[in-house]
């Protein structure tokens, strides 16, 4: 992989000059995705799904182009299987109201794990709150962030109706092992709902062989616009799933008093879509599809590994999650400075131009199993090179000396 020719494809590494290595929060994006949005503004803006007029049926063709596309490059079965969303939060939000609420009831079990972002977290707390369902967590099993898979198979019963789990921990980095996660839950009757939010960007996803019967992700943390996000609902669960937002775009009829849905996906996608971030989202796609996905895994994980190398040289650095595994897989690694708060340590890399995120990361019950309040993530995308990791992992040589 040509890093320094790939660099060129992102205008904002240019004006910005930081070692941007807050991958994990949000990405930068291409040319390809900025020259899309500007387009279709400048050249072919209309509305989608309902003029009958030469730019709305363009736009119409071209919105509904990026579903196609988006169902190929995630291995759904049918294009319906995909609905836009604003994103991540609002793919979890639509399965908590849309589909928990109304299949879930007393006595059944919801079960994230200990990993989970406050995005696939809270919803949860709220089915279970309105459904007196309960909610259960699958632990960690040691301090390294792995989940403990023999309590998980002791958690499920006939009573499990959704699993709902991270592809890749947000905040240490982890990777459960998704598909044993999943068969073992569709052996008692449950759904399975993936968070994939971090694991777009990095890795392929195959819907289909995961078995997947929802899954999420966000088009900014994969190089897209933000505002958008993709919802996969498995057709065999699309007459269990109620539309989220009613209105219009929506409907096949209506009268003063009642209203049938169309078809799936278009019941699900209420109202005017955010047409500019779908078609852009389609570019950020054809990106990726021109990469070798599994030179950027190799170009991340060797980052990741450099930059634990030096860290490990660090007494008063603490590294979150299983360094070994982070060396070889991983696209970020999380931290904790024993003499300096993870909030200064941020301002200080920031005073050297270096962006990295510091705090809690949305995952606050884990960095409590950790015995941790705050942390310092440094994460990688596929633009990010060895000067990044040496910038950072200087900065942090000069803080330990403080
Ligand atoms: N889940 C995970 C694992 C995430 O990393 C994030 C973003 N940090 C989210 C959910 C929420 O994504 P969004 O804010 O794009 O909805």
């Amino acid at each position: 992989m040509d890093i320094k020719e790939l660099r060129t494809h992102f205008p904002a590494l240019h004006y910005q000059q930081f070692h941007y290595l807050d991958n994990a929060a949000t990405t930068h994006k291409p040319k390809i995705v900025i020259d899309r949005i500007t387009d279709f503004y400048t050249q072919e803006y209309a509305t989608v799904q309902r003029g009958l007029y030469d730019a709305g049926e363009h736009a119409t063709g071209s919105y509904e182009w990026v579903r196609d596309l988006v169902a190929s490059f995630i291995g759904a079965q049918e294009s319906s299987e995909i609905v836009f969303t604003k994103g991540t939060t609002e793919g979890i939000n639509f399965i908590a109201t849309s589909w928990a609420r109304a299949q879930l009831k007393k006595g059944d079990e919801i079960i994230v794990s200990a990993l989970e972002h406050h995005a696939n977290l809270i919803p949860w707390q709220q089915v279970a709150q309105h459904t007196g369902a309960q909610l259960s967590i699958i632990p960690l099993k040691d301090e390294h962030g792995h989940l403990d898979i023999k309590a998980y198979e002791q958690m499920l019963s006939a009573k499990t109706k959704l699993v709902a789990i991270t592809a890749i921990s947000n905040a240490i980095g982890t990777h459960p092992d998704l598909k044993a996660i999943i068969d073992k839950a569709h052996a008692v009757g449950a759904y399975v709902l993936v968070d994939a939010a971090q694991l777009v960007a990095h890795r392929p996803i195959d819907v289909q062989e995961l078995n997947a019967d929802f899954l999420v992700f966000s088009g900014h943390k994969m190089f897209g616009p933000t505002g958008v996000g993709v919802l996969y609902i498995k057709k065999d669960v699309h007459d269990q799933v109620m539309p989220y937002q009613f209105g219009g775009g929506m409907v096949y009829q209506v009268s003063y008093h009642t209203a049938q849905w169309a078809k799936a996906p278009h019941c699900y996608e209420a109202g005017t879509p955010p047409i500019a971030s779908v078609l852009g989202l389609g570019s950020a796609i054809q990106f990726l599809n021109r990469i070798d996905r599994y030179a950027v895994q190799k170009h991340e994980a060797s980052l990741c590994a450099q930059f634990i190398q030096r860290l490990k040289k660090l007494k008063q650095v603490r590294i979150l999650g299983d360094p070994d595994y982070l060396s070889s897989h991983g696209h970020l690694v999380s931290f904790v400075v024993n003499t300096m708060h993870a909030h200064d340590v941020a301002a200080y890399l920031n005073s050297k131009r270096i962006a990295v995120r510091a705090g809690h990361f949305c995952a606050q019950p884990l960095l409590q199993e950790l015995h941790v309040n705050a942390a310092v993530r440094m994460s990688v995308a596929l633009y990010n090179d060895e000067n990044d990791i040496h910038a950072c992992a200087y900065a942090l040589e000069e803080i330990a000396k403080f």
